[in-house]
């Protein structure tokens, strides 16, 4: 059996829900990853620093109950960025432990009516994210625009931030384009003597899928997700970035579970559950690309270097058990239902285990 034993992974973009749905998720994530940046768009939202201290609250508690190595999991928080969010928010926030604010443009995605219409509106906000040290992590698609182009139209105005706040500390959050890629590599020479300040995450199913996967034969709809699996060049750009050891480029799962009927269904949710299998998702494509030996910077020390944060203390192992590889269930029963994982039904090489 051969076995591969790394830091303990950090998750740098997840929705971890709320109520039945946290408790129902929240292992899948805390038994593995030491912590998580978690998303903000909830209902509510979480808009402040207050509101970040209770949902932190909530789900600590809910990390208790799942038991085990998930009580040491520590979960990272965000507020979400939206028209009325103010510099002195941003202050209390940071105050209140909050690292990052997330930013969605106006109905791109899953509870993102609220989000602002024009960037410029927020320069004030971002300035004072940049005094603060508070990281801007940007949904980056400008609504309205053809599915495929969303993203590639965004990065005029990634660039116009960079060279604006040169010490904002960026993140293009699940990149799905060779374009967008190239835009981060590129930021790092927008602004003489400063320090790249534009990083990316990528998720394990971007690394995988195209669109073909979500359209192309059969309608799938748990591939379906924001921002959607582009062209086979595109996931093979992502794939050069994630194994190359380029500290810009790290994890950050995205895994946002929905319920079965709720992606099922004529008007389905985007949103892929990869929680259960990222790691092992993982090791399959960085062995696949012969780059076992770049997992653990892109999914344990690229990200917290980036946040400025102290790199996990644990270990997880990865294995590749010869004669019962993963069996990823069909379904994952929830209070409210079921839950189908990313690659349900079928079987993975590798397993990862605390
Ligand atoms: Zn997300």
């Amino acid at each position: 059996m051969t076995s591969l034993r790394i830091r303990r992974p950090d998750d740098f973009h997840v929705h971890l829900r709320q109520g039945d749905m946290l408790r129902d998720v929240l292992p899948s994530t805390a038994m593995i990853f030491g912590r998580a940046l978690v998303m903000p768009n909830t209902l509510p939202p979480v808009l402040t620093g207050d509101d970040a201290v209770r949902y932190e609250r909530t789900i600590r508690d809910a990390a208790v109950m799942a038991g085990a190595s998930a009580v040491d999991f520590q979960p990272l928080m965000t507020i979400k960025i939206v028209a009325s969010t103010t510099p002195e928010i941003i202050t209390e926030a940071k105050a209140k432990g909050v690292i990052a604010g997330k930013l969605y443009p106006e109905g791109v995605t899953t509870n993102s009516e609220d989000g602002p219409k024009n960037l410029r509106s927020l320069f004030p906000v971002f300035e004072r994210m940049q005094s603060e040290g508070m990281v801007l992590c940007l949904h980056g698609e400008v609504p309205g625009v053809f599915c495929m182009d969303r993203e590639e139209v965004f990065l005029h105005s990634l660039r116009d931030l960079a060279v604006i706040f040169p010490r904002l500390r960026m993140v293009l959050e699940h990149v799905t384009t060779a374009a967008a890629v190239q835009a981060v590599m590129d930021t790092s020479f927008l602004s003489p003597g400063v320090p790249g300040n534009v990083a990316a995450t990528i998720t394990p199913h971007h690394l995988l899928l195209t669109l073909d996967d979500v359209v192309g034969d059969k309608l799938r709809p748990h591939h379906f997700c924001k921002p959607i699996a582009k062209k086979p060049s595109d996931r093979d750009a992502l794939v050069r970035a994630a194994t190359s050891g380029n500290p810009r480029f790290f994890l950050g799962t995205d895994s946002a579970p929905h319920a079965r009927d709720q992606k099922e269904c004529a008007s389905g949710c985007a949103g892929v559950f990869c929680a259960p299998v990222a790691m092992e998702v993982l090791a399959e494509v960085f062995e696949d690309h012969h780059a076992l030996d770049k997992l653990e910077a892109f999914t344990s020390e690229f990200g917290a270097r980036f946040y400025g944060l102290p790199l996990n203390e644990g270990h997880v192992t990865l294995m590749k058990p010869k004669d019962s590889p993963y069996a990823v269930p069909e379904r994952i029963h929830i209070v409210d239902g079921e839950i189908v994982p990313f690659r349900a039904g079928e079987t993975l090489r590798w397993l990862c285990e605390v």
